[in-house]
């Protein structure tokens, strides 16, 4: 059982003022995944920042109750969005997670699904080393069959991954060298995304190669730390993050992508987080300041002429992507420049499909339902390909889609575009 916490209030973790800047006028609820689906005050942006404010206070103990809410909030950061009066609820929700991580015990199948999270994903090579034995059982064409005698709680993690046979996990030939003189830019390849998405990394750098950039590549590649954030394990996220700033400095690019727009949205908020480490505070802005968004990249330089593809396409805002970074109409820009691409807007495209990390593994019922919202409007598109900015939102929507026997191909933007390059 989970167990009641009658620790230290939290004021002493999250920075209490910034509950101030909330003026509770409500603006913010309907970008709320949560309060969308639950229509309940505490599952919405302002009910749970009326919960930190009673838990900074020490008015409300850190019950299952409280620890549930906050839980149930997927980081999406939509209400950030929302919010005319600038609220930090980023910052204040991985705060108050780093609070509950230290204060609350969780059920022991809470805290086991945890464990095993934490454990293996920012990790490539355990990643490779748990997968390998299913990767054999795949190839036998035998997957199907072990999904279906695992209990339910597994069975709901396979069918998330994507193919492995499809998953380009080697690292691959730089692309060609472009024009010494051309700005350098580097692409941070992840930690899942290095296993189960390396192609959409592949592909980032393809293109940005075709738009005449510089590719370089870091000498390793950690976790970015999000995951950790987004858990309430801020120690590990904090080592994450300088091993990052180093490495990423030493690189020597001009611009910093990722594939994966959480990685993106972490990497430019290192300013922030090592923002009282005196060794590393000032590396880490200018760090954070290199962060662009492939699009933008894109944009700025212009692509070769691209061959013509006939087909209609919808285009999924991942959360990191529009209300972490700001970034909604370069994609779509790209897209409708691809001669032959019709671009059908998609319904609530900036809510959360549930993904959120490692929420689908942690919450699977709520990811579930927002997974099967999103699905909803994607089939009402008609297109031929929805199209995102990250793996993670692919697994998920390619999962329901897959359930749904829906024949809509699901691709990161990069591999859309790489694909309109070739010949
Ligand atoms: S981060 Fe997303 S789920 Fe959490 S309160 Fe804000 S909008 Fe709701
Ligand atoms: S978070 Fe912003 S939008 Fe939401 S209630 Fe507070 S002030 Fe209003």
């Amino acid at each position: 059982m989970a167990s009641a916490s009658s620790g230290a209030p939290m004021r002493k973790v999250v920075d209490y003022e910034l509950l101030f800047d909330c003026v509770h006028c409500g603006l913010c609820l309907e970008a709320c995944p949560t309060y969308a689906l639950k229509r309940a005050e505490m599952d919405s942006p302002r009910g749970r920042i009326y919960l930190m404010k009673a838990l900074a206070e020490g008015r409300l103990p850190l019950d299952s109750d409280a620890a549930r809410h906050l839980d149930l909030c997927l980081g999406c950061r939509g209400c950030e969005t929302a919010c005319p009066s600038g609220v930090h609820y980023g910052r204040l929700i991985e705060d108050a997670r780093a609070f509950v991580e230290a204060n609350y015990r969780r059920s022991l199948m809470d805290r086991t699904r945890r464990a095993i999270v934490n454990a293996i994903f920012p990790y490539p090579a355990r990643l490779r080393a748990l997968l390998a034995p299913l990767k054999s059982i795949e190839r036998a064409g035998l997957r199907p069959a072990l999904a279906a005698m695992l209990p339910r709680a597994m069975r709901e993690w396979i069918e998330l991954l994507p193919p492995l046979s499809g998953c380009a996990d080697e690292r691959a030939a730089m692309p060609p060298a472009a024009d010494p003189g051309a700005p350098a830019v580097v692409v941070h390849h992840g930690c899942v995304a290095q296993v189960l998405a390396n192609s959409e990394n592949l592909a980032s750098e393809a293109v940005l190669a075709a738009a005449g950039y510089r590719v370089v590549r870091m000498a390793n590649t950690a976790c970015c730390g999000a995951l950790d954030l987004h858990s309430g394990n801020r120690d590990r996220a904090l080592d994450f993050a300088r091993r990052n700033v180093r490495m990423l400095a030493a690189c020597g690019a001009d611009a910093i992508i990722s594939a994966a727009s959480g990685c993106s949205t972490a990497i430019a908020e290192y300013g922030a987080l090592l923002r009282d480490d005196p060794e590393l505070a000032g590396l880490a802005k200018s760090v954070s300041a290199t962060v662009r968004d492939l699009s933008a990249l894109l944009l700025e330089r212009g692509l070769p002429t691209m061959r013509k593809l006939e087909c209609t396409v919808t285009f999924h805002d991942a959360c990191h992507l529009v209300h972490g970074l700001g970034v909604r109409e370069g994609p779509r820009k790209l897209l409708s420049s691809i001669p032959g691409v019709r671009l059908i807007e998609l319904a609530e495209s900036d809510l959360c499909c549930g993904s959120a990390g490692n929420y689908n593994l942690t919450e699977p019922e709520m990811a579930r339902e927002l997974a099967r919202r999103k699905v909803d409007n994607i089939i009402a598109t008609g297109a031929d390909y929805v199209v995102m900015a990250n793996p993670g939102c692919e697994f998920q929507i390619a999962a329901e889609l897959r359930r749904r026997r829906a024949n809509i191909k699901v691709i990161h933007l990069a591999r859309f575009l790489a694909m309109a390059l070739a010949g």
